[in-house]
This record gives structure tokens, C-alpha cells and sequence, in this order.
């Protein structure tokens, strides 16, 4: 969905600069966004804080270990035969019937690794963020949305995963390809459905109360060409201190939804910019892309496992307990291999997101005209989330979705080709 800050939106304690808050209400078009207590100059990027640092290394060894772990966990469930088991467990509840013998067997797997990962969990999850006083959520809803997450993720898998299996069963040399073009329906659907049926399951979404602000989000979607857009307002402030927004849907579904946290710390003119931005992920396209090329991958990845685990299971058939990848025992082995196959695009699929980001943040000035909203928007975001400015090449490469903060203020502060008469990429799209 594109968030402007799904992963470096965080919000501490920090307080919201100065800059710009006194701009409520200035026009969105043209230069005549700049208030008259704007900075002179360029927006400076400050340090990351202490506290900033810690959260960041210790992120960077957290991530390392579950990296590990998404291959070490499949890999321990198939060499202690533990996944055969599983099967034979389950096919003896499901009387050796296919489909509720998949069911069952992905019950039991799923609450396996569930439970085995809950240690991490609450620690990632909960402990972490409240000890760095990014958490508001009560442990109470914490539980129950993992809970709902559990069982969300069993029900979509009980409703597809029949699919690859019996496909693997009828079509052993065909089935990564029948699968990965199938890939391209069902993720359509999934992006489709949550935002309208699974998100409102995790948190309310009501109207926005601000309706004066709702009626400029709703000017600025206008000028950006996306009429007809409901406005929502989440109550995420039960969970996080993070901010976010996104654009999302497709004809009577089609919403902006911004998240209350956003709305209370956020300035008027710093929210508008944030809605350009999402707009421009909308506009350009960038979910559908990313849907196409996520499909695309996934049907190379069924291929990369279509390839090696025929090999794995010839030399490790035995220990595993299984010898054909369409027994459903093989679950363990397909997590495996596509995640191997995942880390290994990991630094194209995130370049690409970094990519639509800068071009979102592009859209989102060329439709404002703010820089000054723009950089201070992000300058609150790294201080309120925690964030390093410019963190190392290596976490840019694997963990980066969005580019470091530093780098796009610095390309918000310099980019006004309206200034100097000079083209602007999007500009042409735009309603004056
Ligand atoms: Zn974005």
C-alpha cells in the first residue's frame, strides 16, 4: 500500500518542529504554500539521537536473527522428520482425505511455528517498542492481534493452498507455472480485500474529525485527478506512536486513509504533502506494478523450487521422512527455498520501492509546491521514530524500503523546477 513511512514511521517522544506549524490553511497550489516564519535556507537534517543508534543496531541484529531463523526453523522441521509426523498426524485425524488432511497439517504447522516464534514476537513486537516508547498498545490487544493474525493466515491458506498441491499432484512438471500465473489473481484479490475486510478487523476506521482538513485532503485528490475518495481516520493510536497514510482501492472502496497519529502530530500543510505522496503512489500506479512484478517473481521462485527440490529431496528424502515435493509434508521445504530465493532479490525489490518512494515524494511536491512541509514532515518522522538519517550502505541495500530520510530531505530541499520555468515530471497530470 505503499505507506510513506511503513518502516521508518515510528513516532517518540519528539515534538513537532516549529517550522511551518503556523501555516494552517495555506494554499496548497503554488508558492503561496510559504508562511512567513518558514526557514530561510534549507531544512537541516539533525543527528540521529543516542537512543536512535541503540534502536537502530539492536533492529539490525534482530533482523539478522530472523533472517536465520526463516531458514533454520523449515530446516530443523524437515531434518528431525518432525514435518512427516505432522502429515502422519494429520492424515490419520483427516482419515487420509486430501484436503482435510492439508487443513489439518496446516493447523498444526502454523500454531507450531507460531509458538515457537512468540518468545521473538512479544519481545519484537511489544517488549522492544515499549522500552523505546514507541508502543501504546495494551498487552491485551497486542495478544489478540496476533491471535487474529494466526488465524487470518491459517483461513487464507486453507482456501488456497489445495491449489499448488493438487497441481503438483496432476501436473508435476507444470504446476510453478500454472501456480505462478495464478499468483497474479489471488493477489489482486488480497490487495482488494484487506484494506476493506481485514484491516477494520485490527482497528476502527471512521470518518475524519477534522472536517475542514478532510475537505483540503479531498482538494488536493482532486487536483491530483482521484475523485470520488471516501477519507478515513484510524484509530491507531491504540497501538503506536507511528504515522501513516495510504491511497488505496478501486471504484466505491477507493480511500484515504489516514491514521490518527498522523493527524495529531502532523501540521495541516505536512499532512497535505503526505496525502500528495500517497496520491502519487496511487496515480502512478505503483500498487498494480508492484502486484505484476511481485507475480512475476513469484512464479521465477516456484521455478528456483520446481528446480532444486527434486535434488534436495533425492539426498534428503529419507531424513525428511518424504520423497515427493507434492506430499503436503513438503510445506517446510518451499517456506525454505522461497525465502532463500527471496533474500537473494531482496536488494532489487528494495531498490525498486526506494525508487517509486523518491518518485512518490516528487509527486507529492510537484502537486504542493511545499518543500519546506515536505522536509519538515520528515525531519518530525526521524525524530519521533527513531530514525537514523543516513544509516549504512548495508542496511540500505537489505532493509531499506523507503530511501534514508536524510536523502529525501535533501532532494526536497532542492527540488523547484516551478521556481526557474524548468519541467516538472508530473506536473501535466495535475487539475489547477
Ligand atoms: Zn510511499
Amino acid at each position: 500500500m505503499g505507506g510513506l513511512c511503513n518502516r521508518t514511521a515510528m513516532a517518540g517522544e519528539g515534538g513537532l518542529p516549529t517550522v511551518g506549524a503556523s501555516a494552517k490553511g495555506g494554499s496548497p497550489t503554488s508558492s503561496a504554500a510559504a508562511a512567513s516564519d518558514d526557514p530561510v535556507g534549507p531544512v537541516a537534517v539533525p543527528p540521529p539521537s543516542e537512543k536512535a543508534l541503540r534502536y537502530y543496531r539492536s533492529g539490525n541484529a534482530i533482523w539478522t536473527i530472523e533472517q536465520v531463523l526463516g531458514l533454520a526453523l523449515p530446516a530443523l522441521l524437515l531434518f528431525t522428520g518432525l514435518s512427516a509426523r505432522l502429515r502422519t498426524f494429520a492424515a490419520g485425524l483427516g482419515r487420509g482425505h486430501f484436503y482435510p488432511t492439508l487443513v489439518i497439517y496446516l493447523v498444526l504447522l502454523s500454531a507450531l511455528l507460531f509458538l515457537i516464534q512468540l518468545p521473538l514476537s512479544y519481545y519484537v513486537g511489544f517488549a522492544r517498542e515499549h522500552a523505546y516508547g514507541l508502543s501504546t498498545q495494551r498487552f491485551g490487544k497486542w495478544a489478540g492481534d496476533e491471535i487474529k493474525g494466526l488465524a487470518i493466515g491459517v483461513a487464507v491458506g486453507a482456501l488456497v493452498l489445495w491449489v499448488p498441491y493438487l497441481l503438483l499432484a496432476r501436473s508435476p512438471t507444470r504446476w510453478w507455472l500454472w501456480t505462478g500465473a495464478l499468483s497474479l489473481p489471488f493477489l489482486t484479490i488480497v490487495l482488494l480485500v484487506t484494506p476493506v475486510f481485514v484491516a477494520p478487523l485490527f482497528n476502527k476506521f471512521g470518518p475524519m474529525k477534522d472536517r475542514a482538513l478532510e475537505g483540503e485532503v479531498l482538494g488536493v485528490a482532486a487536483r491530483a485527478g482521484v475523485e470520488g475518495a471516501r477519507v478515513y481516520e484510524v484509530d491507531k493510536s491504540v497501538d503506536t506512536e507511528k504515522v501513516n497514510a495510504y491511497v488505496t482501492g478501486v471504484g466505491n472502496t477507493k480511500r484515504i486513509v489516514l491514521w490518527d497519529t498522523l493527524l495529531a502530530r502532523l501540521t495541516p500543510r505536512q499532512t497535505r504533502f503526505v496525502v500528495g505522496h500517497e496520491l502519487g503512489h496511487y496515480v502512478l500506479g505503483h500498487v498494480w506494478l508492484n502486484i505484476l512484478i511481485s507475480s512475476g517473481l513469484t512464479l521465477l521462485g516456484l521455478y528456483g523450487v520446481h528446480c532444486t527440490a527434486d535434488l534436495l529431496l533425492g539426498r534428503f528424502g529419507g531424513v525428511f521422512g518424504f520423497t515427493r515435493i507434492s506430499d503436503v509434508a513438503s510445506m517446510p521445504l518451499l517456506m525454505m527455498l522461497l525465502s532463500l530465493f527471496s533474500f537473494a532479490i531482496t536488494p532489487a525489490v528494495l531498490a525498486l520501492s526506494r525508487h517509486h518512494e523518491h518518485e512518490a515524494d516528487r509527486f507529492g511536491l510537484e502537486l504542493t509546491h511545499d518543500n519546506i512541509a515536505g522536509a519538515t514532515a520528515f525531519v518530525a518522522l526521524q525524530q519521533q521514530n527513531l530514525a537514523v538519517p543516513r544509516p549504512g550502505w548495508l542496511y540500505k541495500v537489505f532493509r531499506a524500503s523507503h530511501p534514508p530520510i536524510g536523502e529525501r530531505v535533501d532532494f526536497i530541499n532542492g527540488y523547484r523546477p516551478w521556481e526557474t520555468g524548468a519541467a516538472e515530471r508530473y506536473g501535466g497530470r495535475f487539475r489547477r
